[in-house]
This record gives C-alpha cells, sequence and structure tokens, in this order.
C-alpha cells in the first residue's frame, strides 16, 4: 500500500475532488502536500464565465475554505509552480526553490489555451480566458475598452464574448469552421445559435481565420483571411486547449499532447500519477470536468488500494452552454454519417429544435436547442445503449412521452 508523503502539483478541480475522495475514504498518507501556481485556493472553474458575466463573485465559486484543509491534515501552498520533478531524489522543486519529498507523486497541472501563434500575437491587450487572474483582468479592461474580438466559437469563446458583452462591450466573435459549436451543433442548430446571439448585439463572423494582430505596442485591428480588417481594443484567444504536459515530460515520463497513463491513472513510473486535463489515456486527452472527476474517484481508490480493480473508463460526456437564456444541450454524434437515421423536430415559432441519431436501434446522438430539460435522459440513453425501438415514434417528444410508450 502506498504511504509516506503524497504530493500532488496543480491544485485545480480534479485535484481538489481528489483530495475530497480521499479524505472521506480514509488514506494511508502521513502527509499530503498540495502544491498550486495560482495565487488561492481552487475554486469552480466552469463557473468563470459566471463571474466574468457579473453573474457571480470570486469568492462564491471557492470550492473548499481553509478549515477544511486544516481539518483535513492536508497542507496547501499556493502562488509557487513546480519547476522541476527530480524523479532520482524524489522531490519536486518550485519556482521559489523549495523542494518537496514525496513517495507518491500526482500531476493535476490541467491545460492552457493553445496559442495560434498570430503575428502580433504579443502586442498589448491580447488575452486569454482560463483562470482567475485572466477574469480579473477581462472585467477590468471592460470598464476601460469598448471592442472586443473573441477569436474561437466554441463554448470557451461564446461565453467569454458573452460574459463582455454584459459587461458593456462591443464583441465580435471569429470562428474558422462556418459553423458555430461544430462540435457540438448540427449545422441547423449552429444557424439558431448564431441567430440568437446576434440577436442580443454580437457580431458573428464564420467561415474565416485571423492571419494576424495589428498595432504598435497594443493590438488595434485584427486581419482576416480575406484582408477585413477589424478595429478592436482587445484580443482574447479561446481556440482549443493544450495539456500542460511540460513537468512529466521534462522528468523523462513517457508523453504524447498530455501525460501518458494507464487506465489506473498511473504514468511510465509507478510512483508518478496524473489525472485532468494534462493526462493522455488510449491516445484521448480530455477538456471537460466529468472525465476528471471520474478519474479522481478511480485514482482515490487506487492510492487507498480500496478497490483493487477500479479502471476509468471514458464515456461519451453530454455539453451545455452556459449562456443565460440559450439552452443548448449536445451529447455523442451530432451529424449523419451515412450509417444513422436522424428525427428531426422543429417548433419555429417558440425557437425549438431537436435531432436525434439513431444507429442500430440505439440512440448514438442527441442535439437540443431552446428547451434541454430532457438532455440528461437522451445522455443515459446514448450511455447505456438501450434499445429506443419501444419509444422511436415518441422519442423527439422527451423522457415522459418514451415512458407512457413504454
Ligand atoms: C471559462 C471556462 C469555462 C468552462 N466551462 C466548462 C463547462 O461548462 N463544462 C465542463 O465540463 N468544463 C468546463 N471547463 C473546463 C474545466 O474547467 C476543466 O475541464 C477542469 O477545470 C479541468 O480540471 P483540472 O484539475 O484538470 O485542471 P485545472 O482546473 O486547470 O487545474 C490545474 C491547476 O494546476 C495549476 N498548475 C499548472 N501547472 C502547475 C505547476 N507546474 N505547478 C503547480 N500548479 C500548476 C494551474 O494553475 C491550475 O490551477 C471550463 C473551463 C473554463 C476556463
Amino acid at each position: 500500500m502506498a504511504t509516506g508523503t503524497l504530493v500532488i502539483c496543480g491544485h485545480g478541480m480534479v485535484a481538489q475532488r481528489l483530495l475530497e475522495r480521499l479524505v472521506e475514504g480514509g488514506h494511508p498518507f502521513e502527509r499530503i502536500v498540495v502544491l498550486g501556481a495560482e495565487s488561492g485556493p481552487a475554486y469552480n472553474r466552469v463557473l468563470l464565465s459566471s463571474v466574468l458575466a457579473g453573474e457571480a463573485t470570486a469568492d462564491q465559486i471557492r470550492l473548499k475554505d481553509a478549515a477544511w484543509f486544516e481539518q483535513a491534515g492536508i497542507e496547501r501552498y499556493c502562488g509557487d509552480a513546480v519547476v522541476t520533478i527530480d524523479r532520482a531524489a524524489r522531490q519536486v522543486i518550485t519556482g521559489s526553490e523549495l523542494r518537496y519529498d514525496y513517495g507518491t507523486l500526482v500531476i493535476a497541472t490541467g491545460a492552457r489555451p493553445t496559442e495560434l501563434g498570430l503575428e502580433g500575437g504579443d502586442l498589448g491587450g491580447t488575452l486569454t480566458f482560463r483562470d482567475l487572474q485572466d477574469t480579473r483582468r477581462l472585467i477590468d479592461l471592460s470598464q476601460r475598452f469598448g471592442r472586443a474580438v473573441v477569436i474561437g466559437g466554441g463554448f470557451l469563446g461564446l461565453e467569454a464574448a458573452e460574459g463582455l458583452r454584459c459587461r458593456g462591450m462591443a464583441v465580435t466573435v471569429l470562428h474558422r469552421n462556418p459553423c458555430l459549436l461544430n462540435r457540438q451543433l448540427d449545422p441547423t442548430g449552429s444557424k439558431l445559435l448564431a441567430k440568437s446571439l446576434t440577436e442580443r448585439g454580437l457580431s458573428i463572423r464564420t467561415g474565416r481565420a485571423p492571419v494576424a494582430l495589428l498595432g504598435k505596442r497594443c493590438v488595434r485591428a485584427v486581419r482576416l483571411d480575406d484582408d477585413t480588417l477589424i478595429s478592436t481594443d482587445l484580443v482574447i484567444t479561446a481556440a482549443g486547449i493544450t495539456p500542460n504536459a511540460e513537468l512529466g515530460r521534462a522528468a523523462g515520463l513517457h508523453c504524447g499532447r498530455g501525460i501518458r497513463v494507464s487506465d489506473r491513472l498511473q504514468t511510465s513510473d509507478p510512483d508518478i500519477f496524473a489525472l485532468g486535463e494534462c493526462c493522455e489515456i488510449n491516445g484521448q486527452t480530455f477538456g471537460l470536468v466529468d472525465p476528471g472527476y471520474q478519474q479522481a474517484e478511480v485514482l482515490a481508490a487506487v492510492l487507498s488500494e480500496r478497490a483493487t480493480g477500479r479502471r476509468f473508463q471514458a464515456a461519451t460526456q453530454p455539453t451545455r452552454l452556459k449562456i443565460s437564456g440559450i439552452p443548448i444541450f449536445s451529447c455523442g454524434q451530432t451529424d449523419d454519417d451515412g450509417q444513422t437515421e436522424s428525427i428531426v423536430w422543429q417548433d419555429h415559432q417558440n425557437n425549438r429544435y431537436c435531432r436525434l441519431l439513431i444507429h442500430d436501434r440505439q440512440l448514438v446522438g442527441a442535439v437540443l436547442f431552446g428547451d434541454t430539460t430532457d438532455g440528461n435522459w437522451y445522455a443515459e440513453q446514448i450511455q447505456t445503449h438501450k434499445d429506443i425501438t419501444p419509444w422511436r415514434a415518441n422519442l423527439a417528444f422527451g423522457r415522459e412521452y418514451c415512458e407512457q410508450a413504454a
């Protein structure tokens, strides 16, 4: 059984969930130390969109207070990133040169916004939206400037754009794909979304990519691939994430895009584990919090040797847009691949749309716009591979109709 000191590098959502499960289940460690690069303790990163939009405060999204750590006997240090893992000495070293011995090490360093490498990308006024510090900066700048361009029309880009619009800015969203949220929506869902956002006052430019940011010291305009110039004061890049795998890579752990781990979250060094957005399992990396939470459950069991057979299995994860007043839900496949049949239901007057994709008598995808009440039920049908034949005729009308029909 693992004993001695457990050191966790990174104190984000997934590390915090791991700590909670270790504490609840009883763990074998004499000492637990968690080291975070950010200036404060773990918070609910998913709710940064609400903080940016002015619907929540930084205090409200904190996950646990100091008393919880004290009671649990966990040592927590903030604002000092781990810069080296010395596997020979079994130590981690922080930026301020503090050394911590470990018996077991967990890497939970998350991910960062992908850099696009655009010309002018280092000008003032170019920002990202990943943590509380970014959010505070965005709020501050939104009070001093009037225009923003958000690069990326995925969930994160749209939430950043809507947050800045709520703060009074004139915002343009640029998305290279012709469809917004093209990974989660089909073209009809995407059009409905673009229409709703435009009606709110966002300017949406799809099918065009930025090629350069222009300005002397601060960004003044974005040049697109058709030579259009869009004047702006701020540019926020939200076009994908890159796993923070560098610590593991530099320590000689096997890495791909992320730090490679087994389905027990173990790296190529048996005493080092990794989970959350920094890890890679069977070639897959993760950009949502739920798989990270499931990994935390498995790792807590593995480290405590409570359930030696527990393994992480990636499941189809549903996603929802958190822009208030625009309910969108998506799970699994979103468009026909030649093997699927679609059930489509649209209420033009009430702006509701539902597309369900079926393959071999099973639901394999659901796109909902306008009313997402039954989203979790559809996700359950997809994840459990249920035979939907008994209620196929009622499927688009949701759970209640299907259960009556069964
Ligand atoms: C604005 C926003 C909205 C989101 N909305 C959703 C949503 O609606 N649904 C959803 O499922 N997901 C959403 N996500 C993604 C979700 O937040 C992540 O999947 C989740 O936070 C991943 O958890 P993690 O612990 O792996 O990484 P993180 O939460 O990023 O935590 C990693 C921590 O490690 C720290 N760190 C990095 N390097 C070091 C180092 N060398 N030493 C010490 N510490 C280090 C980082 O500073 C960070 O605090 C959103 C993300 C953002 C930014």
